[in-house]
């Protein structure tokens, strides 16, 4: 099989495995008991954590672990109940359906443009209508489409304003330079999109936020989260997160200067990762698109790449529902999706695409493709031909009669 379906999960690197194994067997005790076995497991949790604080650029104390990005985000909303938010209107669900729960009216949705690039004329409205102490929450890269937003930018005018900005960065964090992450007040990640295990993450939290609780219980996690600590599995995120950014730092730092801490450094960085690395991808929805017309690649404009994450490409199919793409591909050893895993089985189209201005019927098009850190650049060429044997049965089928086949 060729698994092309990173957005919704990763498989497990090896030296995550390795490193998840050996803490289940030799560093069992729990980290807060008194002896010295537990000493060691003690030990190797604020070694984790030392060593993800100096990925990201920022003081151990900002760094606590969770369940994983669905915790964080829901914990971090928590803490600014009662206090004005704006959100962009592409949110993960964990976000969206989460600020559900703070007061009516308090809640800003801040729309985006064609590209599902939050309007900044939106962003600047909100904040010029807020004081100090309101949560602006923008994630990185979107799930569904891959698209960018301006985070460095918006982390920036928060900072500025005194207003706290919280970045959802799990699609960003081991696939992207983390240059810029630490000036965001909040920041969520979750270990099982790059190769870590499933149920564990990460949330960054102000240094001064002494008050912030992600749920009650014992003093663990310097009583910013209570209870026992998974440690194998922060022990196997942060091999993880080690060999994310060894292979990232390897293709970066050609031709990227040292200063760090400016906008423009946080985008030069990225455009230069991104242009290095999507080649295969771009390969890929050159060809699906000349040879299957009618193709488009949501958010994206013709000769554009570098908006958009380098692992992920959403298409439109000029005809047929996406389930029926899906499971055609499945047959055919590729496993791609129609779009957010944590949305499958629900009702209704994307909201994400939806706040895009792409109508239903053309949701029902939508197949996501996203590769990942072990992705070989040949698999995307597989793919490519795999995807005009499908339209070619596919059209076989309707018999050219240019009606949408409706999965049964
Ligand atoms: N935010 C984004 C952008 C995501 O893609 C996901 C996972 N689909 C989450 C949050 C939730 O992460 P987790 O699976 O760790 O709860």
């Amino acid at each position: 099989m060729a698994y092309f379906d990173y957005n919704a999960t990763a498989p497990l690197r090896p030296v995550a495995r390795a490193a998840w194994l050996e803490a289940a067997d030799g560093l069992w005790s729990n980290p807060s008991s008194p002896y010295r076995a537990a000493a060691r497991a003690r030990n190797a949790l604020e070694d984790a954590r030392a060593r993800i604080a100096a990925a990201i650029g920022c003081p151990a104390g900002r760094v606590v672990f969770t369940s994983g990005a669905t915790e964080g985000n829901n914990a971090m909303l928590r803490h600014f109940a009662g206090r004005p938010a704006g959100v962009s209107a592409v949110e993960h669900p964990s976000v969206r359906d989460a600020v559900r729960d703070l007061p009516e009216g308090s809640v800003t949705r801040i729309p985006v443009d064609a590209a599902g690039r939050v309007r900044m004329a939106g962003v600047r409205e909100w904040l010029d209508s807020v004081q100090g102490g309101a949560l602006l929450s923008v994630m990185a890269a979107n799930n569904e489409t891959g698209t960018l937003q301006p985070w460095h930018e918006l982390a920036r005018l928060c900072r500025e304003r005194g207003i706290a900005f919280h970045c959802d960065a799990v699609q960003w964090i081991g696939r992207m330079p983390l240059a810029g992450l630490a000036d965001c007040a909040f920041v969520t990640a979750s270990a099982h999109k790059f190769g870590g295990p499933k149920g564990v993450g990460f949330l960054l939290i102000p240094a001064d936020a002494r008050d912030f609780r992600a749920q009650r219980g014992g003093e663990q996690e310097d009583s910013h989260r209570g209870g026992t600590e998974n440690l194998p599995s922060i022990l196997a995120m942060a091999a993880a997160l080690n060999a994310a950014c060894m292979s990232i730092e390897g293709t970066a730092s050609a031709g990227v200067d040292e200063e760090r801490d400016t906008v423009s450094h946080g985008d030069s960085v990225k455009d230069s990762y991104s242009a290095g690395v999507s080649a295969p991808r771009d390969a890929f929805v050159r060809t699906v698109i000349a040879t299957i017309p009618g193709t488009e690649w949501v958010g994206q404009g013709p000769g554009e790449t570098t908006g958009c994450l380098w692992n992920t490409a959403m298409l439109i199919m000029p005809r047929h529902r996406n389930t029926r793409w899906v499971a055609r591909l499945d047959r055919l050893g590729f496993e791609v999706s129609t779009g957010s895993a944590c949305a499958t089985g629900k009702q209704g189209p994307s909201h994400v695409l939806a706040a895009m201005g792409i109508a239903p019927e053309r949701a029902q098009r939508a197949v996501r493709i996203s590769s990942g850190w072990d992705t070989p650049a040949m698999a995307w060429t597989d793919l490519a031909r795999a995807f005009t044997l499908v339209w070619e049965e596919l059209e076989a089928e309707a018999g050219g009669s240019g009606a949408m086949v409706i999965e049964v």
